[in-house]
């Protein structure tokens, strides 16, 4: 195959996603091992945002590979539409055992932003089918609270429910209306408010926000602990803790979106698991299967469930689906993926890793033009300022994030930023001496970008 022809052929015909065109200079992969991409002229690069924050246990994973083929000698692909298969049925059972206490349901789709759909038209009607007018109600729960730089996904109801501007903006007139609230950020706090503060500060205005809206309200939307594709904005300690006893006192369902967060990568398998909160619905994907196949679900608890049971002739059936939800190849590896932190012992071996990134991360937080640096678990992001103490940022179009990726680059490992902040967000699997490449490359290109 001739090279130039593909690297043309990928600038005429593939439309990719999150990507000027215009600008795009075709990168191609050819092949992966461990947490090393080669691309077709055999150059290697460390993958340090995951293929985009999914893979796990590293790419090629042998117990991995092995799951796809022995599932390929059954079927590749069987309905979800009143049949089952035994590996989709296993993961399911898997899932509920390890899923915060009560989501005993799981409903299975493909990607994270119908998880969430998922979760949003369930939460709607849930409520059609249990409230009734004996009980008072005037006003039809059919609205949801989100926050400020939410990212939910790209479908219209999870982007309603999003709140990036950047890319949500232009499709305002699509969108239905949320209640809107400040993000519960920690770098970026409202005057008056300390580090130490904000937790009772958001909290406050959360529940100031839920005693107004609670009788128009389905359910909350949250990403626990981290805003991801905000910047990894990180919320303070207790905030998602508040939450949930706050929705719970009002009767306000809450929809934890751990497309990202989920799968181990804050240090706990699920994110809710700091807090000890189990939310009504939990929505996984990305990782959900190792990082290798679109496999995504909503789990839900008996309460909501049951909401939906009666005879056909009541119509109360959840009339969703998707293709290829709980396709077997992918409750395959979404097994094996779970066996492989079984076995290795996978989040037990995260302590020294986290450390490690935590020290490089300080050392990079000293530079004149880095305002913050923030980590939970193997999530990091590094935000670049032009001024620190007003944490003033730089305008996006100068894409500073990316200048310090591109050099990044040129020593061997990928990473994608978003906006100005430097995105650290690699497998589970990554090494101690992998860690020390990627953020040795990232200092560098801090100070090779930044100095004007
Ligand atoms: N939810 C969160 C928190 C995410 O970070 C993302 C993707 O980054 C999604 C949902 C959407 O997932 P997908 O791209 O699989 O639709």
């Amino acid at each position: 195959m001739n090279l130039d022809d593909l690297r043309r052929w990928d600038k005429d015909h593939v439309w990719h996603a999150f990507t000027q065109m215009a600008e795009y200079e075709p990168l191609l992969i050819q092949s992966a091992h461990g947490c090393t991409l080669v691309d077709v002229d055999g150059r290697e690069f460390i993958d340090g945002v995951s293929s985009l924050w999914c893979n796990l246990h590293g790419h090629r994973h042998p117990k991995l590979d092995a799951a796809i083929r022995r599932q390929l000698e059954q079927v590749a692909h069987v309905t979800l539409l009143g049949m089952a298969h035994p590996t989709t049925v296993r993961l399911a059972r898997k899932l509920v055992e390890i899923a915060p206490r009560g989501l005993n349901h799981v409903f299975f789709s493909d990607s994270g932003a119908t998880a969430v759909e998922v979760a949003l038209k369930m939460a709607f009607q849930y409520w059609k089918q249990t409230r009734r007018a004996s009980e008072g109600a005037s006003l039809e729960k059919s609205k949801y609270l989100a926050f400020e730089n939410a990212y939910h996904g790209d479908t219209l109801g999870s982007v309603s429910v999003g709140g990036v501007a950047r890319f949500h903006e232009m499709f305002q007139p699509l969108l239905f209306d949320v209640v809107r609230l400040p993000a519960p950020d920690m770098y970026r706090v409202p005057p008056g408010v300390t580090r130490q503060t904000a937790c009772g500060h958001y909290l406050a205005q959360f529940e100031a926000a839920i005693r107004e809206y609670h009788e128009e309200l389905a359910a909350v939307v949250i990403e626990p602990l981290v805003q991801c594709a905000a910047g990894m904005l990180m919320h303070p300690p207790g905030f998602l803790r508040g939450v949930r006893e706050i929705t719970r006192r009002y009767d306000v369902l809450l929809i934890a979106d751990e497309v990202a967060v989920g799968m181990g990568r804050t240090g706990r398998m699920f994110a809710c698991e700091h807090e000890g909160v189990s939310p009504d619905f939990l929505c996984l994907a990305k990782g959900l299967t190792g990082g290798y196949l679109p496999l995504a679900a909503t789990l839900a608890t008996d309460e909501i469930y049951n909401a939906f049971l009666g005879a056909y002739a009541e119509s109360k059936t959840f009339f969703h689906g998707h293709t290829y939800g709980g396709n077997p190849l992918g409750a395959a590896i979404a097994l094996a993926t779970l066996e492989v932190f079984e076995k290795e012992r996978t989040l037990e071996q995260l302590g020294p890793k986290v450390e490690r990134l935590r020290e490089h991360l300080a050392r990079i937080a000293e530079h004149q033009h880095v305002g913050d640096v923030r980590q939970r678990g193997l999530i990091a992001g590094i935000e670049l300022v032009r001024g620190r103490a007003a944490k003033e940022p730089y305008p996006w179009s100068e894409r500073r994030g990316q200048r310090v990726c591109d050099h990044a680059l040129s020593e061997g490992v990928w990473l994608r930023p978003l906006g100005n902040v430097v995105v650290i967000f690699p497998p589970l699997a990554i090494s101690l001496a992998e860690i020390d490449r990627i953020c040795g490359a990232v200092e560098r290109g801090i100070d090779r970008t930044m100095t004007a």
